[in-house]
């Protein structure tokens, strides 16, 4: 099932797009998912930012195990990293992110400094794997940024520049990191919090692993929704959601897989709860 091929053409296109974009910028504000941090990073980014000052933004963290995101936070901080938590949607935890910005690149407005430049501007771009949130996060946060800058001369053409405050210039593209995911469990990760094109995956087979992992890490959250038997064998729990949610087939039979995208679409949104996949 993990045997999925990323469509190359289009990743080698974005990580080209993105080794020009990082030469103009100071800083990577690097996008992850709340409820797997680990398996949303990638671990290319490292040897891409080389030299850049790094903030870590763990979006859709209204989806994720508030517990589970503190952790992760001084997962980060313990690193040295600047992390964040925030919900892109709803602008939460949007307060402390310029001066988290200005705070990450401290020691470049001080080198600048000691050359003699001032007011010289940071320039940021955002960076994160497909479907983390980069679009909505660019738009909530400069919704109420100033003006576009324009381009600039020397600037690759078509780059254009977000004034986010006096200090601050934000990249208006993201840049657009493929996923790793060499082993299942990353694989699967990515896969249920959506990262992964449904179509290129069977959604019963995915719903199936999902109830497993779901059974292990938050049990009774199925109890609570489907009022099912957690206890019971997955492809049992499965028909039994299937028939609470009158998924049928000619027949009365179960439809597994409507009652897989049944149980993936309310994980993805929530409604099962604020859960936290991976944890520290
Ligand atoms: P991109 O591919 O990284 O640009 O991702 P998008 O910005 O298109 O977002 C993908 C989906 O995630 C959309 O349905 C967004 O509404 C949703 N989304 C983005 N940020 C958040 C967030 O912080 N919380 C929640 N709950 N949903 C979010």
């Amino acid at each position: 099932m993990m045997q999925v091929q990323w469509y190359p053409g289009h990743m080698t296109k974005a990580k080209r797009m993105m080794q020009e974009d990082i030469k103009l910028i100071d800083l990577v504000i690097e996008l992850l998912d709340a409820r797997i941090p680990l398996s949303s990073r990638n671990p290319d980014i490292d040897e891409l930012a080389k030299g850049k000052s790094r903030l870590v933004l763990l979006n859709k963290s209204d989806l994720a195990d508030p517990s589970a995101n503190k952790e992760w936070l001084k997962y980060f901080e313990d690193k040295g990293i600047i992390a964040l938590l925030v919900d892109s949607r709803n602008r939460g935890g949007f307060a402390p992110i310029n001066g988290s910005i200005e705070k990450a690149c401290k020691e470049k407005i001080e080198r600048d400094r000691k050359r003699g430049i001032i007011g010289r501007p940071v320039r940021a771009m955002v960076a994160g794997i497909p479907n983390v949130g980069k679009s909505t996060f660019i738009n909530s946060l400069t919704r109420r940024a100033g003006a576009k800058t324009g381009n600039k001369p020397g600037v690759t053409k078509g780059k254009q520049w977000i004034k986010l405050d006096k200090n601050v210039e934000l990249l208006d593209t993201p840049g657009i990191l493929w996923p790793k995911f060499d082993d299942e469990q990353t694989g699967l990760n990515l896969a249920f919090v959506g990262s992964i094109n449904d179509e290129i995956l069977d959604p019963t087979e995915l719903a199936v692993k999902l109830i497993e992992r779901l059974k292990k890490i938050c049990p009774g959250t199925l109890f609570a929704r489907y009022e099912v038997d957690e206890e019971e064998n997955t492809a049992v729990i499965l028909e039994k959601i299937a028939f609470k949610r009158g998924c049928l087939r000619k027949g009365n039979e179960p439809d597994f897989e409507k009652a897989a995208r049944i149980i993936l679409d309310e994980f993805r949104s929530g409604k099962l709860g604020k859960i936290t996949l991976e944890i520290v």
